[in-house]
């Protein structure tokens, strides 16, 4: 197992249980789950640590909170606005850096449906309060924080949100999540917004204007474009909208899944329950370039399909670009147009009755 620098600090140790806060008997953050191991040779265990060694592994999703342990309690503790992050299991996952989504749509502490611009502001002023308290996780802002993290052990928290709904009609609300650290966000979730349509409509009216002043804002401030849950048209309008690369950081391939949430060519056949099991759960890898001021995002993090020159590990399951999903890394010439049509065949999503939008 990698070493790192974590110490044992449990989330919001500097307060007083029962007294600053409600406490919550929470879930097991190790072992909570039988672990399967996966018989490998010397070598191969070798190769794995060496490959953690020399590269960087970066999760582009995932959300580090613990819950509590009856999710019955849910409710209540995501209403007190206080997540718990699962500091011993980062410790253990091997990461160096993780683009954390928060609470996102169930960040309700002042309301119901989730979403809302307060809510999103207090869940990510919490969060990085309490990283404030302890020295195991770093902000990630910029790619020397990463490469900081690695060298000392520790992990950088890369706070994104899945989808953009709290900004609402203000372009400039993106320019204060970019100042308190978001480095990546979705366009919609389930519902659509001011921005586009998600996973759950069943009629995707695509990027709206709005939109596509919200991806050239992204694309300047230098916050990466995730379009894990957005409708199919919404998906290729963003595609086709953003000068930078855009990623599809956790979805799969529609023919070995038929979903929504998967994305695939509409001339791949369908898939035989065979193939769907052998091949759900790949993992793509990212490869690691430019210049260490640089800030988190496309220039920083390009996802390859090449594995043999892969440099880093992620959750991601693929991602897609105007110009860098058949060639590698851009090369920082612009594009030529490309209609839709043509974008879209290589990642148009069918549509199903089947609807998947969970995290
Ligand atoms: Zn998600």
């Amino acid at each position: 197992m990698k070493s790192t620098a974590y110490k044992g600090y449990q989330s919001f140790n500097y307060l007083e249980s029962g007294v600053d806060y409600r406490s919550f008997e929470l879930a097991a953050e190790i072992d909570r789950v039988r672990s399967r191991p996966v018989e490998v040779s010397k070598d191969q265990e070798e190769r794995v640590q060496r490959l953690l060694t020399e590269h960087f592994a970066i999760a582009l999703h995932d959300h580090c909170f613990i819950v509590p342990k009856d999710f019955g309690d849910l409710a209540d503790y995501r209403r007190q606005g206080r997540d718990w992050t699962g500091y011993a299991g980062m410790a253990r996952s091997g990461l160096d850096a993780v683009f954390d989504c928060l609470m996102d749509g169930t960040a309700t502490i002042t309301s119901k449906a989730g979403w809302k611009w307060d809510d999103i502001i207090y869940d990510l002023g919490m969060r990085l309060s309490d990283i404030a308290h302890q020295d195991f996780i770093i902000r990630g802002e910029t790619v020397m924080d990463i490469k900081r993290a690695k060298a000392n052990g520790q992990i950088a928290f890369i706070a994104s949100l899945e989808a953009a709904t709290p900004i609402e009609n203000e372009v400039d609300r993106l320019d204060i999540l970019y100042g308190l650290g978001i480095r990546s966000s979705g366009i919609a979730y389930s519902e659509a917004n001011t921005l586009g349509s998600g996973l759950r409509e069943s009629r995707d009216g695509g990027l709206t204007e709005f939109g596509r002043q919200a991806v050239r804002r992204m694309n300047k401030l230098g916050i990466a474009i995730d379009i894990s849950h957005s409708g199919d048209q919404t998906s290729l309008d963003t595609i086709e909208a953003s000068e930078k690369p855009i990623f599809i950081t956790h979805a799969g391939a529609r023919a070995l899944w038929n979903t929504k949430r998967m994305a695939l060519s509409a001339s791949r056949p369908r898939p035989t329950r065979r193939s769907r099991r052998s091949t759900r759960g790949t993992r793509s890898r990212a490869s690691w370039s430019t210049s260490s001021t640089a800030p988190i995002s496309w220039a920083s993090i390009t996802l390859r399909s090449d594995r043999t020159r892969c440099s880093a590990i992620t959750s991601a399951s693929t991602t897609t670009s105007r110009s860098s999903s058949r060639s590698g890394p851009r090369t920082g010439s612009r594009p030529s147009k490309r209609s839709s049509s043509s974008t879209g065949s290589r990642i148009r999503r069918r549509h199903s009755r089947t609807s998947s939008a969970g995290w």
